[in-house]
């Protein structure tokens, strides 16, 4: 997901900015929104002074258009009347796309704080750093910076006998039975490219040659960026990595499966291979 043109990313509230603004409060993963207009298919999150439950770790994330945008933690176990706490995943479609990408920017903000209240070589507790971008050890002055997890992800054509066609995967982790492209982390030491060739013959036993790169985006589930290629079969006959890959087959561009979301890099990489077959 991106964030909207229309957005400044900030770590901290510019001095002179007014108080109030748009309230994104998480806790784990989970975002307190509300029915705008009372229909539960349209959300909004809160706006205005102070958020409508008790928060902690309260941080300024960006300027929307030019309203301040505010990330807060809560652990209140049931939301207040007229409001709901559901798993950001879970508001595609509802919630505007532009308040799903900041959104996304605040829970790896929140998530960051969370897990991190303790330095991990020396165990005491850490305090806001770098005007919040990151956080110190109080007592051996380690600093570390919000998690990031490089993460490739390819698509896979060739050329069968009725056009280009499509290497698409479904897996065991997968969220909704969609079919889509491989993907994987990378390992320390691994180049991206090396961890696309690893990756495809780990989960599907081909090779690949003529890697393209497409475009890389932030996945905040929890804190992935998806770097994205295409890429020309090269060999090899299927065969589905045990305990990750329930099947993988290769798709016409006519007769595609259930695909992703179009909000994820997955959808752009297929629907762009499609366009361009048939160019
Ligand atoms: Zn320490």
């Amino acid at each position: 997901m991106f964030l909207p043109a229309t957005f400044t990313p900030l770590w901290s509230s510019p001095a002179a900015s007014p108080p109030g603004g748009l309230w994104f409060v998480m806790d784990r993963g989970r975002l307190l929104t509300f029915a705008a207009a009372g229909e539960a298919d349209t959300l909004a999150v809160p706006q205005g002074d102070a958020p409508p439950v008790p928060v902690e770790g309260v941080q300024c994330i960006g300027l929307l258009d030019d309203v301040l945008c505010w990330a807060a933690r809560t652990e209140t176990e049931a939301a207040p009347s007229g409001f709901t706490m559901e798993p950001l995943r879970r508001l595609f479609d509802r919630l505007p796309d532009e308040l799903v990408a900041v959104a996304g920017r605040a829970a790896q903000v929140l998530e960051f704080d969370r897990t991190h209240r303790h330095c991990g070589a020396c165990a005491a507790p850490t305090e806001a750093c770098d005007q919040g971008r990151g956080r110190r050890c109080t007592a051996c002055g380690d600093v570390c910076y919000p998690r990031l997890a490089p993460a490739m992800m390819v698509l896979v054509t060739r050329e069968g006998p009725g056009g280009r066609e499509l290497l698409l995967a479904t897996g065991r982790r997968f969220a909704s039975p969609v079919y889509s492209a491989l993907a994987g982390f990378v390992e320390p030491s691994e180049s991206l490219e090396d961890c696309v060739r690893r990756e495809v013959q780990e989960e599907v036993g081909l090779r690949v040659r003529g890697l393209r790169y497409f475009g890389s985006e932030c996945w905040p589930f929890p804190h992935s960026l998806m770097v994205a290629f295409m890429a020309e079969y090269d060999g090899g006959e299927i065969r589905c990595e045990e305990g990750e890959i329930v099947d993988a087959q290769w798709f016409p561009i006519g007769r595609l499966p259930a695909l992703p979301h179009r909000l994820s890099v997955a959808r752009r990489l297929i629907d762009f291979a499609v366009a361009e077959a048939e160019r």
